[in-house]
């Protein structure tokens, strides 16, 4: 049994020319083992800014609050160290990585996370396997990260990396504006796979409820302006598909 904490987080963004912005505001939120929770908002609300803090981006710069790993101090840590330490933080891999195979990616990762290099026998049957559930062709596997990827293939990748390293927290910033529906059925047998083992933590950030039809939450926040203003069951989502982020975007403001 796990636990993410975040406390009161505060959160900058340097943009540069004009300097620091704050963009969190205050972030409360407890995640257990085997809860699946998802983080509603307007756009430019600081979904995206939630999921990078986390993930310890070097643009943002945590100005107050918390975040903890079952009471370890996740802040702290590298960004490797994040992940060793069981956060699964799809956003914290690089774009493309030129001449790293798909293959040799996973292999890397597991072996970071799992603290030893998986046996190549096992490890091959467990790629080939978890490809093999996510309709992902075999050739897939010998292609470099990310190069010429499709949105669908980029988070079928995501997905086989979270099927493969089995993360005490994973936190998805799904951007699931770009996805076909074939990609969205993917993505989401794969979250549900992974959450029916009850030993991962799901952080599912979206703008859109279209994806809480395949994933239904244990619980919803609603987020404006750098901060959750409501929380409920997957009914609050329902509530958001009816009647927009309006009423919130007034009452936070
Ligand atoms: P969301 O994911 O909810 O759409 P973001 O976290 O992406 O929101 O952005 C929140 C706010 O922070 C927006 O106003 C956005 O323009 C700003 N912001 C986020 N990242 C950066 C950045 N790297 N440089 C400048 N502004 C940023
Ligand atoms: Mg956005
Ligand atoms: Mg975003």
């Amino acid at each position: 049994m796990s636990t993410l904490e975040v406390r009161d987080l505060h959160v900058t963004v340097d943009t540069g020319e004009t300097g620091a912005k704050q963009i969190l505001r205050g972030v409360d939120l407890t995640i257990r083992s085997g809860e699946t929770h998802a983080i509603m908002g307007p756009n430019g609300s600081g979904k995206s800014t939630l999921a990078y803090s986390i993930a310890g981006h070097p643009k943002y710069t945590v100005t107050g609050g918390t975040v903890t790993l079952d009471g370890e101090d996740v802040l702290a840590m590298s960004v490797d160290e994040r992940a060793r330490a069981g956060l699964f933080l799809a956003m914290q891999y690089p774009v493309e990585v030129p001449g790293v195979s798909v293959s040799n990616f996973l292999r890397t990762a597991a072996t970071a996370v799992r603290g030893q290099a998986p046996s190549l026998r096992t490890w091959v049957k467990e790629v080939r396997e978890a490809m093999d559930r996510l309709g992902i062709d075999p050739a897939f596997a010998e292609r470099n990260v990310n190069e010429g990827f499709s949105g669908g293939e980029k988070k079928r990748h995501e997905i086989l990396q979270l099927e493969l390293l089995k993360p005490k927290m994973a936190v998805l910033d799904e951007t699931d504006s770009g996805l076909d529906i074939d990609a969205l059925k993917v993505v989401s047998e794969g979250v549900n796979r992974v959450r029916a083992t009850g030993e991962t933590g799901v952080l599912l950030i979206t703008h859109y409820t279209r994806i809480l039809r395949y994933i239904q939450p244990d619980f919803v926040h609603v987020f404006v302006e750098g901060r959750v203003v409501e929380e409920g069951g997957k009914e609050l989502a329902d509530r958001l598909e009816a009647e927009g982020y309006e009423r919130y975007v007034k009452k936070a403001s």
